[in-house]
């Protein structure tokens, strides 16, 4: 007997009809996500990760004045003689936070140091280590310098009235730095998005309660939890929720009316009781994506009220695999700001890596610098989506593209490191 049973599409598949591919899900999520538009007024401190709401305009010149970029001796250019040494009477000192204030004649010449202003008269500085005292105590200097040499002038980092910070970017350390450079002390950010998360099912148990016959630990909800807590959001955990209709109606309907974006693990494979659609449904709407990656393919995208859902799968490694290329971006979205575009890096395959071709796989990669300072990777054992140890020991996820049709050691694949790579 030759008989053969018409299989369904599954997630064994590598492409099923009606599938969509990463970047078609993330230009939904663009066009769909709509930021948070209220703001807040903070130290600028406290804006660290957080999305700018207007653009900053420099309100003076940085640095203020001219002054010297290095330990030396402030000249007019024009005492110089054209050829062979010139020597200067020294007059005075100039330090920074502390000017010199008198003026600078012909032949004459100011200490200063890194930092000073530079003193009236003078429009350039001689490096010490260019000069010479003379047994007189006179400066001599060559006549191998020129005008506005070691000189910071006035606005050269930023102009008055110039854009330093663009409206919807995200804060780094360097634009606190550049915010206080200007005198800046506070500033106008969006609010951070709230987003709840919750886990599904009936066979769930939380850390601290005796493990039944039959049940798991939720462990999503710590991953979860981790990678939120990484991000400028607050968060709301709303614990573990029943599979049954009115359990999940009443978590849905407690997040929409709390946060900006809602995410649910578990409760959207074929097999189990589909408790999700109907709740959702009857909710919002929202709508079952297949998307053509490996782990995580199903994903549930919709509107509850005001709020985002994404209902994410329930094996623990296409969670956190789902989070990084699709919740993060959205998050990003509803911040206020751009998608990120992914940071993937060359390296070199150590092991051979299984793919069919149809859809992109994120596989669990060890990444270390060879000899040459290349990235090399390892894949991190076995790569079922519930061994959440492939993920716990990686650094980064080997992206290998929708075509990619298997991986021999010695090719070239793309990592992208994970935030907490270590
Ligand atoms: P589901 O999509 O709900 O059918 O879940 C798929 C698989 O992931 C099942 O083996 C579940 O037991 C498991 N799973 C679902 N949610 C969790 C969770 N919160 N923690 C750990 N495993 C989970
Ligand atoms: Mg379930």
């Amino acid at each position: 007997m030759n008989e053969k049973i018409a299989s369904e599409p599954s997630c064994a598949d590598p492409f099923e009809p009606g599938m969509i591919s990463l970047a078609e899900a993330l230009a939904q999520i663009e066009a769909r996500v709509r930021p948070v538009i209220a703001c807040e007024r903070l130290p600028i401190r406290d804006c660290l990760n957080r999305v700018n709401n207007e653009a900053v305009k420099s309100p003076r010149d940085v640095p203020p004045a001219a002054n010297s970029a290095m330990d030396g001796y402030a000249i007019a250019i024009d005492s110089l003689a054209e050829a062979g040494i010139t020597e200067f009477d020294m007059i005075g000192s100039a330090f920074a936070g502390k000017p010199f204030d008198g003026t600078c004649a012909a032949g004459e010449c100011v200490r200063i140091m890194t930092g000073a202003l530079l003193p009236a008269g003078t429009d350039t500085v001689v490096m010490q280590e260019q000069t010479e005292i003379g047994k007189d105590g006179k400066i001599r200097i060559d006549a191998e310098h020129r005008a506005g040499e070691n000189i910071r002038r006035a606005g050269e980092d930023i102009k008055q009235g110039e854009i330093v910070i663009e409206a919807g970017v995200r804060l780094n350390p360097a634009d606190l730095g550049v915010l206080a450079s200007l005198g800046i002390a506070k500033l106008q950010v969006r609010r951070k998005p709230i987003v709840a998360f919750f886990s599904t099912g009936d066979e769930l148990m939380s850390v601290g309660e005796k493990l039944k016959p039959g049940m798991i630990y939720d462990s999503n909800r710590y991953s979860l939890h981790g990678m939120l807590a990484r991000l400028p959001v607050d968060t709301l955990d709303l614990g573990v929720v029943r599979d049954n209709p009115d359990s999940m109606r009443a978590a849905l309907e407690d997040a929409a009316s709390r946060a900006d974006l809602i995410i649910s693990t578990g409760g959207v494979s074929v097999g189990e009781a589909d408790y999700i659609k109907p709740a959702l449904a009857d909710l919002g709407t929202t709508e079952f994506w297949k998307i053509a990656i490996k782990p995580g393919r199903p994903l549930t995208f919709g509107q509850i009220g005001s709020s985002i859902f994404m209902g994410l799968p329930g094996n623990p490694v296409a969670v956190m695999v789902t989070f990084s290329q699709f919740v993060e971006p959205a998050i990003e979205v509803l911040s206020g700001t751009n998608m990120r575009p992914p940071r993937l890096l060359p390296a070199r395959a150590l092991d051979s890596l299984r793919k069919k071709p149809g859809r992109t796989e994120f596989q669990r990669g060890i990444a270390t610098l060879d000899a040459d300072g290349r990235w090399q990777v390892s894949k991190t054992g076995k790569q079922g989506s519930g061994i959440l140890t492939s993920m716990s020991r990686a650094n980064c996820l080997i992206v290998l593209p929708d075509d990619n049709a298997g991986v021999e050691p010695g090719d070239e694949v793309s990592i992208q490191f994970l935030d907490w790579a270590r």
